[in-house]
């Protein structure tokens, strides 16, 4: 496909990347399809990078490199918006079960988008030069992704950028972008804890060290972390988003297990975290005479996601050209979670990574004021539901805009020196 037939087509890409979504790792529909649009617009490419990444590379003579990110993993989700091009498939989830699968956190937007773009640089390369670095990056939602392609030797390979540039999509109003500098998004860790009891007879609990307290207490006490632990000026998250212990009403069962999720933008208050969280689970297992101590394990772990301030003003100053004034917004600290501050802190290079906005601008009606604004996004299906459904136009094209005006601002202008 030429340049101007992928932009012309590029609500079908989405449609069909929406429709045959692919688990973390598992991404080898999806990586066919960009290596082909890649390679097709004059693209080096190379597939397999880091698992299933694929790496795009279009040299314009002398000159900076701007490196251009999109994540391609879906989630384990029922598809549930009713779209016409609402997904069906399944995978095999990390456990060795059969999922549904749905791409529900937009990354599909994102692989659409930055072909988009890689289109309309490949199409205007009389008119800038250096080189464009393309990374579509497996398993974001695991959280292995990006560090899985660094060590593959990424930048060994293609070379080393000089600046690290991304979005993502969430529920702002469509034609919006949201960038907000420093830290941006949070640290986020993934905790898996085991609490061990003595199981027995449902009517004999004297002869039993009762895990299902012992958890459920645990559970009570965690929620004191943030509330009393944490100063007011700070922020953090701790979720219990799983507790699992015994399948009977007559057995008290041996052992109950947890999954914790943590999220930060500090990494000291990130430790005071760890630190109570381990504290209380052990406190809590010693006050209920556990026979044994329990297990709290590390699983995934993000680090805080900050964006570089005078590359973001640059940055910014491009979309107030390109996309028009008052089309960027600062949208707060967000408490999802990225790794694509992982390719920016391996190269030693600046990170910009924005949202794109997704929602349907027709929920928006009336609203002026940012009050108003962040009601409406509470309302709207987030992220990761089985809901979410970015609305394909102005998405799409605000999105390849922002990616070309985001490069651009870093590749001179030819003949401009
Ligand atoms: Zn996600
Ligand atoms: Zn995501």
């Amino acid at each position: 496909m030429s340049p101007a037939d992928v932009l012309a087509d590029l609500a079908n890409i989405y449609r069909d990347l929406h429709e045959h979504p692919e688990l973390a790792f598992a991404e080898h529909r999806t990586a066919g399809i960009i290596a082909e649009h890649l390679t097709a617009l004059g693209y080096e490419t190379a597939t397999g990078v880091g698992g299933t990444g694929v790496v795009g590379v279009l040299r314009n003579g002398p000159g900076p490199t701007a490196l251009l990110r999109a994540d391609m993993d879906a989630l384990p989700v029922q598809e549930e918006t009713g779209l016409d091009y609402a997904s069906t498939a399944r995978g095999t989830a990390r456990d060795g079960s059969e999922t549904p699968v749905m791409h529900a956190c937009g990354h599909d937007v994102h692989v659409t988008c930055l072909l988009g773009a890689a289109a309309t640089l490949a199409a205007e390369r009389d008119t800038w030069r250096g080189t464009v670095q393309l990374v579509f990056q497996p398993a974001e939602e695991v959280g292995g992704g990006a560090q899985a392609m660094i060590d593959d030797q990424i930048f060994d390979r293609f070379g080393r950028p000089d600046v690290v540039l991304g979005q993502h999509v969430g529920p702002l109003p469509a034609g919006l972008v949201g960038l907000r500098r420093g830290p941006a998004f949070a640290g986020a860790d993934m905790l898996h804890v085991v609490m061990h009891g003595r199981g027995g007879h449902g009517s004999r609990p004297e002869t039993t060290v009762d895990p299902v307290v012992m958890a459920a207490a645990t559970v009570m006490r965690l929620q004191t972390v943030v509330s009393r632990e944490v100063a007011g000026g700070e922020s953090a998250v701790v979720t219990v988003g799983a507790l699992h212990a015994g399948n009977a009403g007559n057995v008290i069962p041996e052992r109950a297990e947890m999954r914790v999720s943590l999220r930060s933008y500090d990494p000291d208050v990130r430790n005071r975290l760890m630190t109570s969280i381990e504290r209380i689970v052990r406190a809590e297992a010693a006050a209920s005479g556990a026979p044994e101590e329990p297990e709290v394990n590390l699983q995934e772990s993000f680090p805080v996601l900050v964006n570089d301030p005078d590359a973001c003003a640059r940055t910014q100053a491009g979309f107030d050209r390109d996309l028009g004034p008052g089309l960027t917004v600062d949208p707060g600290k967000v408490t999802g979670s990225e790794d694509v501050g992982l390719l920016a802190t391996a190269a030693g290079v600046p990170l910009v990574y924005w949202l794109l906005g997704g929602a349907d601008p027709a929920a928006f009606a009336g609203v002026s004021d940012r009050d108003g604004l962040q009601r409406v996004v509470r309302e709207l299906p987030s992220n990761h539901s089985a809901q979410f459904a970015p609305v394909i136009e102005p998405t799409l094209t605000t999105g390849v805009k922002a990616l070309v005006s985001a490069a651009r601002t870093w590749l001179p202008a030819e003949g401009r020196g």
